[in-house]
């Protein structure tokens, strides 16, 4: 295999090697990806897929890198961006199709000019709409999973799939499109509503984020919560706000945020949130388990 003389021609904005993560997550931590694409469309990512299939080469897909904790040795093999070639929201009879690099403000937006409903909840959510998809992403009580009529990925094989509604299941910060391939487009099923209905809703939510979020570099919540408690209460009561490793520390305005202060490792923010579910442990007993990924590789 000699990947730079196979895939980098063929590729529009080519092949990276030792790509630093760190650009590509909202924490700004992350080591280097051996190889890293952004395909320009969906022809050249069922090369890229095929290619790494057909010499065992490890694929990683990013989106956003918002819920993501790229670990500071970095990814081994491939990391596919799913970015800019990937944006893109058509509206059609009451339906959206959005392609799945469409960030969430981007589509929020589109489709409450477009007098549609149901996705005001996602205009703070900072992700893309494949990883939103992946994630179940959700704020206020909605949550994408449940406008999703269809889905177009591409499988590992490079095979184009279609899930419709009856073959997706949703559920708390995941769904069964883990593991599936690489997601392309959904179709969103909306409701009418009236746009300035809409953005009065959403100036309320961007506004409610602004007051109850930290604005340092973070990855949003990092434990999921608990059925009948919020995680960052119990981090809170716990005593863990202001708990800080490195140049990683726990929010003193919002508990279940970890925020990189300015030098931070993956590290340091991987240690800092053991030592939040050890003291959590100790003092109520309760498991926290991360919402966030945590890939690759430590140093
Ligand atoms: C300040 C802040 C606030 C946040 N608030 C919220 C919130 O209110 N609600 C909420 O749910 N989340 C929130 N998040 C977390 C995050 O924004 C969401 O989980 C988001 O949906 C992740 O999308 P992404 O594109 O960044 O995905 P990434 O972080 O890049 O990836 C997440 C997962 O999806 C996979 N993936 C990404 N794109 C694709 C694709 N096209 N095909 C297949 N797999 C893919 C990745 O491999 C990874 O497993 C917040 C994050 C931040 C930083």
């Amino acid at each position: 295999m000699n990947i730079e003389r196979d895939l980098a021609p063929i590729l529009k904005y080519g092949l990276r090697k030792n790509e630093p993560l760190a650009r590509y997550t909202s924490w700004k931590v992350g080591g280097p990806a051996d190889y890293f694409v952004s395909p320009a469309d969906l022809e050249e990512l069922v090369q890229v897929i095929l290619y790494s299939n057909r010499h065992d080469l490890p694929l990683y897909i990013l989106g956003n890198g918002t819920n993501l904790l790229v670990l500071d040795g970095g990814i081994r093999g491939l990391v596919v961006h799913i970015g800019s070639a990937f944006s893109y929201v058509n509206t059609c009879a009451g339906k959206l199709e959005v392609g799945a690099g469409t960030s969430m403000y981007q589509l929020s937006k589109t489709a409450a000019e477009a007098g549609l409903r149901g996705l005001e909840f996602a205009v703070g959510i900072p992700g893309s709409l494949g990883g939103a998809l992946i994630m179940n992403a959700g704020a206020f009580g909605g949550y994408i999973g449940e406008l999703v009529e269809s889905i177009e990925l591409v499988d590992y094989q490079g095979e184009a799939v279609t899930l419709t509604r009856d073959q997706l299941s949703f559920s708390y910060r995941t769904s069964n499109l883990v593991g599936r391939g690489v997601i392309v487009e959904a179709q969103l099923e909306m409701e009418h509503g009236d746009p300035a209905e809409l953005f009065k809703t959403m100036h309320y939510y961007s506004e409610e984020r602004r007051r109850r979020h930290p604005s340092l570099p973070s990855a949003g919540s990092v434990f999921r919560n608990l059925p009948d408690k919020p995680a960052g209460r119990i981090i809170d009561e716990a005593g863990g706000k202001g708990m800080r490793i490195g140049g990683a520390e726990v929010s003193g305005e919002h508990a279940n945020f970890i925020v990189n202060t300015g030098s931070a490792t993956a590290a340091d923010i991987l240690f800092l949130m053991e030592a939040v579910k050890k003291l959590v442990k100790e003092k109520t007993g309760l498991d926290l388990q991360p919402e966030v990924r945590i890939v690759g590789e430590e140093s």
